[in-house]
């Protein structure tokens, strides 16, 4: 039984280190080009991107950008306003994967990264890379601790994939003009993410959290990179004002 819980919490490990991948690597990376990785830590996310979320880095980045470009509108992937809370919520993965698959959209907003010799023979292989997480973990616990893991891991990553998605555009601040909306308690599940509404503000900004009190817990990974010089920033919050603070300011 002991050992079942300890596959449950080695899920959460692996999801929590996805969730970083993912916001460190796909997103403030690649999408907004927020931050530049060096070789070694760009491989390394590859890896990591590849084996645990199956994700090809190039359609994340061409969905993500059609979010930004129509935001709550026809078109927009994923919009809670649009397509309603629950089909979000719960189904983002398919709406991911039907945007994903359309090669017109990778091909208007992802033309900067075409696939290279390493994503022509593994990267591009969602399925292999899952394939081969799942049977690494296999391999170290057991098929059976291995399946707790996996679908620990599974269910909580593409909950809060959806939650970032469908209640990051409903419920929670918006300290700037936009439709998205700050959740801190969100933010802490999931790298800084639940900072949506600073994010959709400063979209190039590497880090999430901008006003006192709040914690962007994928920063605190980010610095480490640019300390051991695997990193380096385009910029941070300078000069952002909430809108709050911006109307106040002009009354
Ligand atoms: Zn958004
Ligand atoms: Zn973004």
């Amino acid at each position: 039984m002991l050992s079942f819980v300890m596959a449950a919490v080695l899920g959460v490990v692996l999801c929590q280190v996805a969730f970083v991948v993912t916001t460190v690597f796909l997103h403030r990376a690649l999408s907004h080009r927020s931050l530049t990785l060096a070789r070694i830590p760009t491989f390394g996310f590859r890896v990591l991107t590849w084996l645990m979320t199956g994700i090809v880095p190039r359609q994340w980045v061409a969905v993500h950008r059609k979010h930004h470009a129509h935001t709550d509108e026809v078109g927009d992937p994923h919009s809670p306003v649009v397509l309603g809370f629950p089909r979000v919520q719960f189904g983002n993965v398919l709406l991911y994967r039907s945007a994903a698959r359309d090669k017109a959209v990778v091909g208007r907003y992802a033309r900067d990264l075409p696939p290279d010799r390493w994503d022509r023979v593994l990267f591009d292989h969602g399925l292999l890379g899952l394939a081969l997480g799942v049977g690494l973990l296999v391999a170290l616990i057991g098929w059976q601790l291995a399946v707790v893991a996996a679908v620990v891991h599974t269910v909580l990553y593409l909950l809060g994939g959806g939650a970032i998605n469908a209640i990051g555009h409903t419920w929670g601040k918006r300290p700037f003009e936009n439709l998205a909306t700050n959740n801190q308690w969100l933010a802490w599940l999931v790298a800084g993410e639940g900072l949506h509404n600073n994010h959709h503000a400063a979209a190039t900004s590497s880090r999430m959290s901008l006003a006192k009190g709040e914690v962007d817990p994928a920063w605190g990974i980010i610095r480490l990179l640019v300390a051991v010089r695997w990193a380096t920033l385009r910029q941070t919050s300078a000069g952002l004002a909430p809108a709050s603070a911006a109307a106040s300011a002009a009354s």
